[in-house]
């Protein structure tokens, strides 16, 4: 919320603070910095990147799971993302229909909760014209197709999109203006909060820079989300597995099945800490689209 009024200081803007330099893990930008606002918790990346398409070109990010291209770590992949599918159903209660899949990296969690999910028929979006391999069965739509798209679907997904550009609001315009009024938009972001950003430091996963824009908190994500005149019903805290690419980080290695399963072996430790702070890894928001 750089130079805009602070959510949780109306009449003033956000008082932001260096948090020092973060490891640019594109190796394409260089010196990158985060701000914090001390009074609503959001952060940002400097320097700006008005468009950020260059940074994945070749679908590289670790966005697209590009660890999962290993049978063993695919497998493994499937099974948490069924576990997250079937608590995304819970959350979304009696919805169904059409489902947006908005941002959907490598297709892999679009594809498990389509299958997943009987009452629900999901189609995934992202830059490309061509879906990722693993939709290559299932509906895709590209985002230049997507612009014509209005008052489509009955719901849209977001998971871990909105931290990935520099205009927050543009993007989410692109994420709900698909959904039909009343319809269901699902945001989902790393909490800049979570305990573990405090233990590791620059090492923690969502410290995922250039790639990561904005670094939300609770307040500063339910301010966006009122501002887009969305209803925001919920914002519940996730834990997500973390751990293994942390640690991972600290090492200086890639991940790989290694660092995969040593999150696993510590992922009710993971679980332990982040609930007993209440200081979860992401913030889910469950929100309706106002007509
Ligand atoms: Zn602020």
């Amino acid at each position: 919320m750089q130079g805009e009024e602070c959510p949780a200081a109306p009449g003033r803007s956000c008082h932001s603070k260096t948090r020092g330099g973060y490891i640019d893990r594109s190796g394409m930008v260089g010196a990158i910095e985060i701000k914090r606002c001390e009074t609503c918790g959001h952060g940002v990346s400097f320097p700006a990147i008005p468009d950020v398409a260059f940074l994945y070109e070749g679908r590289q990010s670790q966005d697209f799971q590009p660890d999962a291209r290993n049978w063993l770590s695919k497998w493994i992949k499937d099974i948490a993302f069924r576990f997250q599918a079937k608590r995304l159903l819970k959350d979304i209660g009696s919805f169904e229909g059409r489902l947006l899949d908005f941002g959907c990296g490598s297709g892999q969690f679009t594809r498990v909760l389509d299958e997943t999910a009987d009452n629900l028929d999901v189609t995934g979006c992202d830059f490309f014209a061509e879906p990722p391999a693993e939709l290559r069965y299932q509906s895709y739509i590209g985002h230049d197709e997507l612009a014509l798209a209005k008052d489509l679907y009955d719901g849209a997904l977001a998971m871990h999109v909105l931290e990935h550009d520099d205009d927050t609001r543009a993007l989410l315009d692109r994420i709900t203006s698909p959904v039909k009024p009343g319809g269901l938009v699902v945001v989902e972001v790393p909490n800049v909060d979570c305990v573990w950003g405090d233990i590791f430091g620059r090492y923690w996963d969502a410290w995922y820079v250039p790639y990561h824009r904005h670094h939300f908190s609770q307040i500063s994500l339910r301010a966006v989300l009122k501002a887009q005149g969305l209803k925001v019903e919920a914002i519940r805290g996730v834990t997500a597995p973390t751990m293994g690419r942390t640690l991972a980080n600290l090492f200086g290695c890639k991940n790989s099945v290694f660092w995969i399963m040593v999150g696993i072996t510590l992922h009710p430790l993971q679980l332990a800490g982040e609930v007993l702070t209440r200081r979860r890894t992401a913030l889910r928001a469950v929100c309706r689209k106002i007509a």
